[in-house]
């Protein structure tokens, strides 16, 4: 039982890691000063530049949120295209390339699937049968002008109509859509209904819905942890709570962390974060462990 719980422990350190190294480290796992550096100086510039990748109809609607694990016409997935930017590119459409070595693949671009199956083109060949370079010619005949599907959304609208969307926050913001909340995990593209927020990625939705339950949503605004912190904070904040008890009056109550400069507020975020990752830990070997069964008349 003790070793199980330690190995749980453990495929659960492995997984946080996967989704936020994702393949970063080329297939070689860092050590765990690697790791720290990395974290260190990836997440600021993930949490501050994220884009979002959707699937977006003529309507503008959303068809498809772009994940991780998402395909690309490339036959590659999302996580695999460079998802970080340390700055934004002026330009747009802002590209996303494929990093998968000699990979012709310029920009992230999602083609849906029907049911199981790739979708065809007009020239009749699969999507997956045509070149992943611009213009997206067909390998397997000749009078095919580039990939085109008129295969039928769930939308109404045809395949050929939507066009693969890479947008910042702040571009998302100005439409009115969701953007859901600051998460450190790589290649998160246009996710941003979560489920659970205290469980993370791997019960993250593709709604797109993205609205945190009501307790929680009040908590954010009372909140005076950093924001990255709030995304990750269940309901309670205790530290609130005992600033409150502690200072009496909310008149006098002092805004703790508005001054920091960024290498405190990296600090804070470190401790906070592993402390989140521990009361994680200890949760789920609460789940874990088995509720001894009563038997009856006992
Ligand atoms: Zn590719
Ligand atoms: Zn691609
Ligand atoms: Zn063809
Ligand atoms: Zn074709
Ligand atoms: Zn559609």
């Amino acid at each position: 039982m003790e070793r199980l719980q330690v190995e749980a422990a453990a495929l659960e350190e492995y997984a946080e890691y996967r989704r936020i190294v994702g393949d970063d480290d080329g297939g070689k796992l860092f050590t765990p000063e690697e790791y720290e550096e990395y974290k260190r100086k990836v997440l600021p510039i993930r949490l501050q530049n994220r884009l979002y990748v959707s699937w977006r109809s003529p309507t503008g609607m959303d068809c498809k949120l772009v994940g991780p694990e998402t395909l690309c016409f490339c036959t590659h997935r999302y996580k695999q295209h460079k998802t970080d930017y340390e700055v934004i590119p002026k330009e747009r459409p802002i590209c996303v390339p494929c990093r998968v070595s000699r990979c012709q693949c310029q920009s992230y671009h999602y083609v849906p699937l029907n049911g199981t199956q790739p979708i065809r083109c007009r020239c009749k060949h699969f999507a997956d049968q045509h070149s992943a370079a611009p213009g997206f010619s067909c390998n397997s005949c000749s009078k095919c002008l580039g990939f085109h599907s008129c295969f039928t959304c769930a939308c109404g609208q045809p395949t050929y109509a939507h066009e693969t969307v890479v947008e910042t926050k702040q571009e998302r913001l100005a439409q009115g859509k969701p953007v859901g909340q600051d998460v450190p995990y790589a290649a998160m593209g246009g996710l941003t209904g979560f489920s659970s927020l205290a469980e993370g990625y791997m019960r993250l939705d593709d709604s797109g819905i993205g609205t945190p339950p009501a307790e929680l949503a009040e908590s954010l605004v009372t909140s005076m942890d950093h924001p990255f912190l709030k995304a990750f904070e269940g309901p309670s904040s205790s530290a609130q709570t005992i600033s409150q008890i502690a200072g009496g009056s909310s008149a006098t109550r002092q805004v703790s962390h508005g001054k920091h400069s960024e290498d405190d507020d990296m600090a804070y975020f470190e401790k906070r974060y592993q402390e989140r990752l521990k009361k994680e830990k200890a949760a789920k070997r609460k789940e874990k462990s088995p509720v001894p069964s009563k038997k009856p008349g006992d």
